[in-house]
């Protein structure tokens, strides 16, 4: 392994403005071109730190992410796979060839509740070794059914492991700014979203659509080949709109899938969808500063549009290319 890189970044935040992406792939430079950040081997041995954080100890740390990793890698389309290989003295933030994951106290983030580092092998995008803190400056439960005040342990990993499987952010979620200046969920309709649900919730044990689309994308298992896609532009006066989110929505199951529009011909792919028509949805980043994940210029001057008409993800296709034209605000 000659050339890493090592990458944090900052997960899970308890209240306040971030980065939001559709299930977006983590990307690694090779050869001049971006590819996707994965684990090239299976399955993915990890440690637990011994120390213990927020009155928990290691082995309730453990149970959760034993809860997390099964949660993973029951998604049928993907093939995911997670090895315990035993406690470990070290911490969660030494590159030391092992991934780690551990309490860290750290209250100088103190909106985050826990975020993962990665070492990646840049010739290949393999990622080597990712460790993930939990902020012990925060309450956490691992009571089966939640504790109020306390932020869910496995609810947080889950998301954390999402990032450690090689996911960034979605955007299936909203939020509205409240009277302190931070932000408060509304709804969210993907593990992947950035911001944190109420201390004492359990809903964010499970995954959604987005995140399943966006695993089974990193990791298919060739069970997939009966799922579809939908390709498109978004395009204003003519030009490519660059970092639209798209938004499919099937309205038979109620299943939401989202992405982006990642070049300046306003072009977009979802994939990984269960076959049938989908209304598509496309609005511009205005939750958050979207600054950190896009590099370069990003269009949100536009007004919330939908698709002329529906459009049909094939099963083991994708649609023709949809043009959807949005207007100026
Ligand atoms: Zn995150």
């Amino acid at each position: 392994m000659t050339r890493v890189v090592a990458i944090t970044l900052a997960a899970l935040i308890t209240a306040g403005s971030t980065s939001p992406m559709a299930y977006l792939k983590l990307g690694a430079m090779v050869n001049g071109s971006v590819v996707d950040a994965t684990w090239h081997q299976r399955p993915i041995g990890y440690f637990i730190s011994e120390r213990s954080g927020s009155g928990l100890t290691a082995n309730d740390l453990l149970g959760a992410v034993q809860r997390a990793t099964a949660t993973w890698s029951r998604v049928e389309s993907a093939d995911v796979r997670f090895a315990f290989q035993g406690m470990t003295a070290a911490t969660p933030d030494a590159i030391d060839g092992r991934t780690t994951f551990g309490f860290v106290d750290r209250p100088d983030l103190d909106r985050v509740l826990g975020a993962t580092s990665f070492l990646i092998d840049t010739r290949t995008g393999e990622i080597a070794e990712a460790d993930i803190f939990f902020n012990s400056r925060f309450a956490f439960s691992v009571a089966a059914g939640g504790q109020p005040d306390r932020v869910d342990l496995e609810s947080v990993v889950l998301h954390e492991l999402g990032h450690l499987l090689g996911l960034g952010h979605s955007a299936i979620g909203e939020t509205e700014r409240t009277g302190s200046g931070g932000r408060r969920v509304i709804g969210s309709g993907a593990i992947m979203f950035p911001i944190a649900l109420t201390a004492g919730a359990i809903s964010e044990r499970v995954l959604q659509a987005d995140d399943i689309a966006g695993i089974s994308d990193l990791y298919p298992n060739g069970t997939t080949v009966d799922t579809g896609g939908i390709v498109g532009r978004v395009t204003k006066n003519g030009q490519g709109v660059m970092g639209a989110h798209v938004v499919a929505f099937n309205p038979e199951t109620g299943i939401l899938v989202g992405n982006f529009t990642l070049t300046n011909a306003g072009e977009f792919v979802i994939a990984q969808l269960e076959p049938g028509p989908y209304i598509l949805r496309v609005e511009p980043i205005d939750d958050a500063e979207p600054d950190s994940f896009f590099p370069g210029a990003i269009d949100t001057n536009f007004r919330v549009t939908y698709a002329p008409r529906m459009v049909v993800a094939p099963k083991g296709g994708s649609s023709p290319s949809i043009e959807i034209r949005v207007l100026p605000k």
